[in-house]
């Protein structure tokens, strides 16, 4: 379907200002955003605007009950600057589970993936060209409708902002086994990108950081046992030449750099489990000498390489180099920038 989408420009692009060099994370942002609105059962109105405040009743549903999930993704471009955008379609998908899980209505994925496309072809030149660099997109629902009850909120703004992003620095990181507070449970919201998951996340992770740990490994809510995630990352363990994966349960997030990684192992010719894994088995493979590496994987790092993880008294060594995870995160990146072919078909082109 074809979709309207009128824009209105700014009169004067901010793009200049910025130092494509020393891009302050997540403090930029570019000159438009993309917008709807939700009203009588159905979005009306999608627009790209020049970036302005959203007027907010204080009453509004989202303040006080939480109804607010969103997305993350990337745009890079090609050899030749064509803007790209790394499976939209997915962030699509899993935006209306999301909704569905959070009371929230659907929004149309064809419309998703045009806004993405409309924005980002509006805002090519804050994209930066460097490798592991990128236009971070965040699409967001909220409910704006101001309401004092317990119910599902009648009005949304659906929003997708844009901040460039320069290449992380891939500094080994170190993990502190949570056991006792917890991300996701059985039956509760780990799956949905809900902004709340992050708020109950915010205060131990601080607390990891205060005890020289750079991110909270997330165990299951039951037993503080089976290993999750890792901060706002998937996990992946190398043991005896074979990675697994926690497998998804319904508590944790199903990331796209994940599934993503999944397939290029398995191009590579790795085999990839998925199944149950819990902490013990990782420090015995670790004291065993058969634990060989094990990385983060999401979108904003790409592969984060993890060196220890805390667990109790214990430091559990995990490695010092990770040759495979290096290898995959150039391979990702270099389909990203067009330097590898996409043999996947995951690059969607905005001409
Ligand atoms: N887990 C959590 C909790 C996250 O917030 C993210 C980031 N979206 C991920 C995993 C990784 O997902 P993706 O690869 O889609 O970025």
């Amino acid at each position: 379907m074809k979709h309207n989408i009128p824009i209105k420009r700014v009169e004067k692009s901010k793009v200049e200002e910025l130092d494509f060099n020393n891009i302050p994370l997540g403090r930029t942002f570019t000159d438009h955003m993309f917008i709807c609105d939700y009203e009588n059962g159905q979005w009306n109105n999608p627009r790209v605007e020049p970036l302005h405040l959203i007027p907010t009743h204080p009453a509004a549903m989202a303040l006080h009950y939480g109804q607010a999930i969103f997305e993350g993704m990337k745009a890079t471009v090609d050899s030749e600057g064509i803007p790209m955008l790394f499976r939209p379609q997915k962030n699509a998908k899993r935006l209306n589970l999301s909704a569905d899980r959070m009371g929230m209505p659907h929004f149309p994925e064809d419309l998703f993936v045009e806004g993405l496309k409309q924005l980002v072809a509006v805002e090519q030149s804050w994209i930066p060209p460097q490798e592991g660099s990128a236009l971070y997109l965040r699409p967001f629902m909220y409910a704006d409708e101001p309401f004092i009850g317990m119910r599902a909120a009648t009005s949304f703004k659906f929003i997708i902002i844009a901040s460039p992003s320069g290449p992380f620095f891939t500094k080994r990181i170190k993990l502190y086994a949570e056991t006792k507070y917890i991300r996701a449970a059985e039956g509760g919201t780990g799956e949905a990108k809900a902004a709340g998951n992050y708020a109950a996340a915010i205060r131990p992770t601080e607390l990891a950081k205060a005890k020289g740990y750079d991110q909270v490994l997330w165990l299951d809510a039951a037993e503080h046992k089976y290993i999750q995630e890792v901060g706002t990352m998937n996990i992946f363990f190398k043991i005896d030449g074979k990675f697994i994966t926690p497998k998804r349960d319904g508590a944790i997030l199903d990331g796209i750099t994940r599934m993503s990684v999944i397939d290029l192992l398995r191009d590579k010719g790795y085999e990839v489990i998925e199944r149950p894994i819990t902490i013990d088995e990782i420090s015995e493979a670790s004291k065993k000498g058969t634990l060989e590496e094990s990385f983060g994987t999401g979108t904003a790092v790409g592969i984060a390489y993890i060196q220890e993880i805390g667990f109790g008294d214990e430091t559990i060594h995990v490695s010092d180099e990770s040759p495979v995870g290096l290898d995959v995160n150039e391979t990702l990146n270099g389909i990203k920038t067009g330097k590898i072919k996409d043999t996947f078909n995951w690059m969607v082109k905005i001409e």
